[in-house]
């Protein structure tokens, strides 16, 4: 996981509550078949992937830029955006916070 962004515990934490809530019953059952990891993997491989392209693609076009001028630079333009209208400053604070799928916990108290 690249450290762009700070997500790894923010992943980390949505992979565990996905985890537990597909696992929690067949654990409870004394089962864990592969099909039920295949499930998690399922689950989590798509947010994963889609984080680290964003994680790349800050990574290649502003962290790059920025490490590699000589000049003054401007900021990107969804930057710019950001910078005018701060209600939009909410869509990459959801992205980075809840992810790109967010999880919540569904097992039942036992
Ligand atoms: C130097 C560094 C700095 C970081 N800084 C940040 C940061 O500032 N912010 C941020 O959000 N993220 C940061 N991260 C990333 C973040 O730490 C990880 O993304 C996150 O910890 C992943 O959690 P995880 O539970 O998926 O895996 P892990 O935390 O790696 O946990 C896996 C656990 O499974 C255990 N394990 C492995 N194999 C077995 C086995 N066969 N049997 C039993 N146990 C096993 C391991 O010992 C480990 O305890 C950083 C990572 C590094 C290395």
């Amino acid at each position: 996981m690249s450290p762009v962004g700070g997500v790894g515990i923010n992943l980390a934490i949505q992979d565990a509550v996905a985890t537990a809530n597909l696992l929690a019953q067949p654990l409870r059952g004394g089962r864990v078949a592969e099909a039920d990891l295949a499930k998690v993997q399922t689950r989590r491989a798509w947010p994963t992937e889609m984080t680290q392209r964003v994680q790349l693609m800050v990574q290649n076009h502003v962290i790059k830029r920025v490490l590699d001028s000589t000049v003054q630079l401007t900021p990107p333009s969804a930057l710019r955006l950001l910078a005018r209208f701060p209600v939009l400053r909410r869509i990459p604070a959801r992205m980075i916070g809840l992810g790109v799928r967010p999880e919540h916990v569904q097992t039942p108290v036992y």
